[in-house]
């Protein structure tokens, strides 16, 4: 697993702090490279993760009827801007053969997805693929909302606008009833 270079950002810190005109030695600035730097090691310390070796796989007794997990709270990073995106992912799938993971393993795979650079499209597909690659379930589906940092306070600054995004995988592709089932409950 490769370590996050504190030294190095930092450096990166301090030049930037030069380079908009502001001075790095400046009391209140004095110390902010070291204290970005190490809000950095928290906030990117799922760069390396893969969010398949959080799912413990446990073996249940035949529950094959839906698992839905929702507002599971995420911050992440966009990577266009490196602001916040920050929201809830939901998360709800059809197990098989009794193929399931522990509740809160599913919010941990989140984190680990959030925390890296992120694309919030990616963010959804990845826990996706995730969980239908261990877990094998009839079907998946992923729904994310989210504000992004980079649309309220820069370019066209629209605070409160959400995006939505979904990722749906298995059974689940070809039934809009049971997706519509998952949406309500999501709502409720
Ligand atoms: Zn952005």
């Amino acid at each position: 697993m490769v370590e996050i270079n504190r030294s190095q950002i930092e450096e990166a810190i301090r030049l930037i702090i030069d380079a908009i005109g502001e001075d790095p030695k400046r009391e209140g600035l004095l110390e902010t490279p070291e204290r970005v730097a190490k809000m950095y090691e928290e906030v990117f310390c799922g760069v390396n993760q893969d969010p398949k070796d959080f799912f413990d796989l446990v073996f249940s007794e035949d529950h094959e009827e839906l698992v839905l997990v929702k507002d599971i709270p995420f911050f992440s990073m966009c990577e266009h801007h490196f602001v916040p995106f920050f929201g809830k992912a939901h998360i709800a799938y059809l197990p098989r053969n009794g193929k399931v993971t522990g509740l809160s393993r599913l919010a941990r795979a989140v984190e680990a997805v959030a925390k890296r650079p992120q694309l919030q499209e990616r963010m959804t597909s990845i826990i996706a693929d995730a969980i239908n690659e261990k877990l094998e379930p009839h079907g998946v589906m992923v729904i994310i909302e989210a504000e992004h940092m980079c649309m309220t306070m820069r370019g066209v600054k629209k605070p409160g606008s959400k995006t939505v995004t979904t990722a749906v995988r298995g059974n689940l592709i070809n039934d809009s009833y049971a997706r519509s089932e998952i949406l309500a409950l999501i709502k409720s």
